[in-house]
């Protein structure tokens, strides 16, 4: 006899079950590892603003829509600036349809400030991507697209249409993209009922979510007075003018910084109030002239104003105690300012929002759980969609991570990214299975 290898039954099974088991879970990384290269070669398309590579962006993104067999068209509303719309049509069109926002360019980066390229994509030990876009909002856009695969491996339909927008320029206002297209005839054609767009992470393992947002004010107060001798004190200078607003400001910005501090109010409930730039001097070939008071004197600042503040009264301070014409002082306001005459632009986050119910309880279907809904501190392209009367929530499925939006070293672990897949599956099954007519024209 020889020496030969040679297997009992039992073995031989032990080793066909072991084989399958292996297979079994060779497939799930390969999917897993599919689904993260596919969010990395997203991320590594150049879009940081100012000079983003839309049309490689679009390109991708239809070429993820080709192998969903959704509808598709790109729309150019300023040149330069295409804009992809796609649509999984349903089986009922008398409904209206969901729509998943998400911006496809990014905010610059500070390279050497990073540990790893922001336009590489890597994935560190840990499993965490590296990269602009990561969590704003890249991940989201190609989320939203990773759970239609789930969805139509299995075999989910829509009965209401579900339409996904890549639109340009959020991060510098969204003047040329959202904006325009909440306007155009296309947008209005739509039907949308409710929108879905960014969020912010959360630190915590609640998801955070977003039903209105603090307006922008940018201002620039300027001073003007007499120039004068380096030598000599006197009242008025400009730089003087200057300092008492700048010393008003900074009060008022210690007031609600206080209130945030002492905890009990949100972020997006108080006026934050920063200094962003000064402008004074009198130039020279070694720097700035030193024995002259200059005679104009400015200050920027970024103003972002809740909902619920009385902003007639804050104009009042703005005009009496910040840029008093009586201490030679003008201010401007940036384009952004937005008047909270009428309704305030806020979706319902409560039992009176059937959109609110679902989304609370496809999050809780998918293991998570959402916290009180807020305020979003900054600026979306919610708000557009919002003022055209659509409702709109801001949410970006990632929890215990470190909100890194515009910072260096933003990331995002690989195992949060397919979890906030696994979130708007249920998510997107929820809305696009809700047989009411809410929210259509019809009923209006
Ligand atoms: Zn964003």
């Amino acid at each position: 006899m020889g020496s030969g290898i040679f297997f009992t039954f039992p073995m031989v099974l032990l080793l066909v079950l072991l084989h399958h088991h292996l297979c079994l879970s060779a497939v799930a990384d390969d999917d897993g590892d599919a689904i993260v290269s596919r969010f990395q070669e997203y991320l590594r398309i150049n879009t940081v603003q100012p000079k983003p590579d839309y049309y490689k962006a679009v390109d991708f993104i239809n070429s993820q829509a080709k192998s969903l067999s959704l509808e598709s068209q790109t729309i150019e509303l300023v040149k330069g600036k295409p804009l992809l719309l796609l649509k999984w049509v349903g089986s009922d069109p008398t409904l209206p349809a969901l729509l998943l926002n998400s911006h496809t360019d990014v905010v610059p980066f500070e390279e050497s400030k990073w540990t790893h390229h922001p336009l590489h994509a890597h994935v560190d030990h840990r499993g965490d991507i590296y990269a602009r876009g990561s969590q704003d909002m890249k991940c989201v856009g190609m989320q939203y697209l990773e759970a239609i695969r789930k969805l139509q491996a299995s075999a989910f339909r829509p009965l209401r249409s579900v339409y996904l927008s890549f639109v340009p320029d959020e991060e510098i206002g969204g003047h040329d993209g959202a904006e325009m297209f909440v306007q155009s005839q296309v947008f209005k054609s739509l039907d949308i009922a409710i929108v879905l767009d960014e969020g912010l992470p959360s630190p915590a393992e609640s998801y955070r979510v977003f039903y209105g947002e603090r307006s922008p004010w940018w201002l620039v107060i300027k001073a003007k007075g007499p120039p004068g001798h380096g030598a000599k004190l006197y009242d008025n200078s400009a730089m003087e003018n200057l300092l008492k607003s700048i010393e008003s400001i900074r009060r008022f910005r210690a007031s609600q910084f206080d209130l945030l501090k002492a905890g009990g109010t949100a972020e997006g409930d108080v006026v934050s109030v920063n200094m962003v730039f000064l402008k004074a001097g009198t130039p020279s070939p070694t720097g700035f002239v030193m024995n002259l008071q200059p005679s104009e004197a400015e200050a920027g600042f970024d103003i972002r104003v809740p909902p619920n503040v009385d902003s007639e009264a804050l104009e009042r301070r703005l005009v009496e105690e910040w840029a008093p014409a009586a201490r030679n002082m003008s201010f401007e306001l940036g384009q952004f300012k937005q008047k909270l005459s009428g309704e305030p632009l806020l979706t319902a986050a409560d039992d009176s929002n059937p959109w609110w119910r679902l989304l609370e309880t496809a999050v809780k279907e998918a293991g998570g759980r959402t916290s009180k809904p807020e305020i979003f501190p900054a600026s979306t392209d919610a708000r557009y969609f919002r003022k055209a009367g659509v409702p709109a929530f801001g949410f970006s499925p990632i929890s215990n991570t470190p909100s890194l939006l515009h910072d260096h070293n933003e990331y995002l672990g690989k195992a949060e990214y397919l979890k906030g897949i696994n979130v708007y599956v249920s998510i997107i099954k929820a809305y696009a299975s809700f047989e009411s007519k809410i929210g259509s024209r019809d009923e209006l």
